[in-house]
């Protein structure tokens, strides 16, 4: 028996089955593939950046509840007196987390689809049952199918992105309000691209006790942390921090987040020219004859080509530009390409890609 068949034996066959995250080679190319901040640390906060760097005790282990950035962010999101909160190696890590106290084998995670592939995922690794309902066409939820999928299932976690990634698009507060209503469960708001919508859904952890909003800081300019967040009833909290490791938020990271939080206007003044861009890109792409546009509240925009995407994803990464491809997985997303929202200049240099592309395939 092979080495590889020997190890096979031990690997669970789901695992088996998985393909592990896929991250693109960017070297060389003008990344708009992964939702970043285009714009660097705020050069005038580097030095103190530095100096909060230079000072972590890194012999020492990090403080495990991050106590000061959990005061900082108290204040900075005026969180509700009865939230506490949970901090994650990215949210990625606090979808395990929350999987794995709440969901597990025997038990069901629900979410829509197509939307973020980690939920999915972490279900796999956890042994937990995974249910995604269908969005519609114009990808909103369809009430009623998510609904009788709920009453079917009787999921106890359920995951909405909102905004969605990667459609890109807010569902409905009310459609919202009536999954929270019909789930026995937890229901979880993932807000990781809240910085660029004015929906905010922080309140209805105070007013549902089955509601808990995650939040990231990968999207406004901070991707490199690794650091995200949960608020939720202290009641919740509680139990979540039991399958937290312990020092899951490094002391380098824990000093620059809040190195961040002391300067956060700058971080919101990048948002706001994010969220020019992105009307003007919508604009532009608009204008560009075979591309049909989705509207965005996030930091990207979903396009459906009425050519081969593949090729047009390969065409404008040999003209420099890396953006994502989405045809070929969810078929709701046939033709599709997600483009990451850049600076002025990466947003004409992807447009040009894009025509170049379009020119090239046809
Ligand atoms: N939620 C959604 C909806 C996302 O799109 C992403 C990143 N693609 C994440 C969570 C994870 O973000 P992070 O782990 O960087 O905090």
């Amino acid at each position: 028996m092979s080495v590889k068949d020997r190890i096979l034996q031990w690997v669970r066959p789901e695992v088996q089955a998985l393909s592990a995250y896929h991250v693109a080679d960017a070297s060389g190319l003008i990344k708009l593939d992964a939702m970043e901040n285009p714009f660097d640390f705020p050069a005038a906060l580097k030095a103190e950046l530095g100096v909060d760097l230079r000072d972590a005790a890194i012999n020492r282990y990090p403080d495990p509840d991050a106590g000061a950035i959990r005061t900082a962010l108290r204040e900075l999101y005026s969180l509700p007196a009865s939230a506490d909160m949970l901090f994650g190696n990215g949210s990625d890590e606090i979808i395990q987390i929350l999987a794995m106290a709440v969901a597990g084998p025997g038990r069901t995670i629900l979410s829509v689809e197509p939307s973020f592939v980690m939920y999915k995922m972490i279900a796999t690794f956890i042994g937990a049952e995974y249910v995604g309902v269908p969005l519609n066409d114009d990808f909103q939820i369809d009430a009623q199918t998510t609904l009788d999928a709920i009453k079917r299932h009787q999921p106890a976690l359920v995951f909405i992105a909102q905004p969605n990634n990667p459609t890109g698009n807010l569902f409905d507060d009310e459609t919202l309000r009536q999954i929270v209503a019909a789930s026995p469960g937890l229901v979880v708001i993932d807000e990781a691209y809240t910085a660029f919508t004015n929906a905010d859904y922080m309140s209805w952890v105070s007013e549902y006790d089955n509601v808990v909003v995650m939040r990231t800081f990968s999207k406004v300019g901070l991707a490199g942390l690794r650091f995200g967040m949960l608020f939720g009833a202290q009641e919740w909290i509680e139990q979540l921090n039991k399958v937290r490791l312990p020092y899951n938020i490094n002391c380098l990271t824990q000093n620059a987040v809040l190195t961040a939080i002391r300067h956060f206007p700058e971080f919101v003044k990048q948002t706001e020219a994010l969220r020019e861009q992105r009307s003007w890109l919508s604009a532009q792409l608009d204008g560009v004859a075979g591309v049909t546009v989705y509207p965005s509240e996030a930091n990207f925009i979903l396009v459906r080509v009425d050519l081969p995407a593949k090729s047009v994803f390969s065409e404008m990464k040999r003209r420099g530009v890396l953006i994502k491809l989405l045809d070929g997985g969810h078929p709701k997303l046939a033709g599709c390409l997600r483009l990451t929202v850049g600076s002025h200049e990466e947003n004409e240099a992807m447009l040009k890609a894009l025509s170049g592309a379009l020119a090239a395939v046809r």
